[in-house]
């Protein structure tokens, strides 16, 4: 099975960050909140109203269907959005630390969102490099500085202060906020102990460990894709 060897089964992309981009699953499929851009607000999918259930293969008129129609215009939380859904929740979450940081941190990952766009155009224009469904050990340009933003450092600082470290996926997370905040020293304490986690499983995170140590150790603080050369 040379894909899971590989680690990049199906053409996946692993970012420093944790996110995981599958060019087979859209992650409009999957997001657990959205934003309404007609009235601004924040918004579950376990809050929506539905005003049609969807056949497999029908074929659903959005234009004219009248209870499409009067649906509202949603569409992907930014950054900014996740952050104002955290103050407009603000009641709703205070009793629960984990949720809210649940969702600062898919703030953290959308703020990313625009330097690994910007990672992706660089090998296409610079080095004539498409990246879809190419290892990431092949991209020419690895990383990317991701600017220092007072608000996302205020949302960093909170999801450092929150986040669990007990299962290796958090814990890289949450080493990879203090790389990113350039506490490299914090960083480095938190990646000591996840290898002897009990969850921890080479094929799924040695890859993404590896490099997380060796920037930590190099002192850069940039996004990057987990790749196999370091
Ligand atoms: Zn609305």
């Amino acid at each position: 099975m040379e894909t899971l060897e590989s680690g990049n089964g199906f053409g996946a992309v692993e970012w420093t960050d944790g996110r995981l981009e599958m060019p087979m699953m859209p992650r409009r499929f999957s997001l657990p909140y959205w934003y309404c851009t007609e009235c601004n607000t924040f918004q579950s999918v376990s809050d929506m109203k539905i005003v049609d259930e969807m056949e497999v293969y029908q074929r659903v008129d959005t234009e004219t269907d009248p209870r499409w129609k009067q649906a509202s215009d949603i569409k992907e939380p930014g950054w900014r959005e996740y952050l104002d859904g955290v103050t407009q929740w603000k009641t709703r979450l205070e009793p629960y630390p984990d949720w809210e940081t649940s969702i600062r941190l898919l703030a953290w990952r959308r703020y990313n969102d625009r330097y690994r766009k910007k990672l992706i155009k660089q090998n296409k224009e610079l080095h004539d490099i498409k990246t879809d469904g190419l290892p990431t050990e092949m991209w020419a340009e690895k990383r990317i500085e991701v600017p220092q933003q007072k608000k996302m450092i205020e949302n960093c600082k909170m999801i450092a202060k929150w986040l669990y470290e007990g299962n290796p996926d958090k814990a890289m997370d949450k080493a990879d906020i203090f790389r990113w905040l350039t506490r490299f020293k914090d960083a480095l304490q938190i990646l000591k102990n996840v290898d002897k986690l009990d969850e921890f499983d080479e094929r799924v995170h040695l890859k993404r460990y590896n490099l997380l140590i060796n920037l930590c150790k190099t002192e850069d603080p940039s996004l990057g894709v987990v790749h196999d050369r370091i």
